[in-house]
């Protein structure tokens, strides 16, 4: 997999994706991330990305040239599956969307800045619009960072025992039950016996209610969509 990420402040995303499993991922060859600095596209010397709007609005917004530029030289060098933006109005993110997006080859993740994008970059050039909860970021970088930890951890082989993965909160809309490590007893809080016992039917069984009865406390939402 391939993830080509667009940003004017590529800083902020070099030290999130280079770490960890991350960067492990990306070391074994199982994605490519790369970051573009969209100030390298653009046409003056001064570097300009944005310009004041039509209309009188307050903020600057994102200029076409540069972006057209960049991503359809991208285009023309492979096929990508989405080209997506990252936005407050895009549709929520969650695990369904992490596991589609994990069974694509190629993406692009456009990060606005400022007060937003020029409409018609979103109205020709992206496929997907993204927004990652309910709230205004200064610029799509963290979103493009979320979007792109939680879907590499999804390839296969990204972490360590495969099956962790799939055991995540909301893999079937479940929350996650709770994990412990040693010691057994810490300050006199026990580690359920259950966990202890080595017998696993009753283990897995353990797991299955806890997970439920969690998620019936904290996201009865969850089970609704579920029935
Ligand atoms: N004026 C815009 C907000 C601009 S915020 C509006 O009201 O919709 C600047 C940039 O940050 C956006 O273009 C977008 O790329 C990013 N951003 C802000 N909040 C976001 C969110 N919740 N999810 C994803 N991206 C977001």
């Amino acid at each position: 997999m391939r993830i080509d990420i667009i940003s004017v402040v590529p800083e902020l995303l070099e030290s999130t994706l280079n770490q960890s499993i991350l960067r492990r991922a990306q070391e074994k060859g199982l994605v490519e991330i790369v970051v573009h600095n969209l100030h390298d596209y653009a046409h003056d010397k001064r570097k300009t990305t944005d310009d004041y709007p039509f209309g009188g609005e307050a903020g600057m917004v994102m200029k076409c040239e540069p972006v057209f530029e960049l991503i359809e030289k991208l285009q023309s060098e492979r096929d990508y599956d989405e080209v997506i933006f990252t936005s407050p109005d895009g549709i929520t993110y969650d695990q369904h969307e992490a596991n589609r997006l994990s069974t694509l080859g190629n993406i692009i993740i456009l990060c606005g800045h400022y007060k937003g994008i020029d409409f018609r970059i979103r109205e020709h050039l992206i496929t997907r619009e993204i927004s990652i909860g309910d709230y205004v970021l200064t610029g799509g970088e963290l979103a493009a960072a979320i979007i792109t930890d939680s879907v590499v951890r999804l390839i296969p082989g990204a972490i360590g025992d495969e099956e962790s993965a799939l055991t995540d909160c909301f893999q079937d809309d479940l929350l996650a039950p709770p994990v412990y490590t040693r010691p057994a007893d810490f300050r006199g809080w026990k580690v359920p016996d259950v966990l202890l016992s080595g017998n696993f039917a009753e283990i897995e069984k353990w797991k299955e209610a806890q997970a439920y009865e969690r998620t019936k406390q904290l996201r009865p939402d969850l089970l609704e969509k579920l029935e």
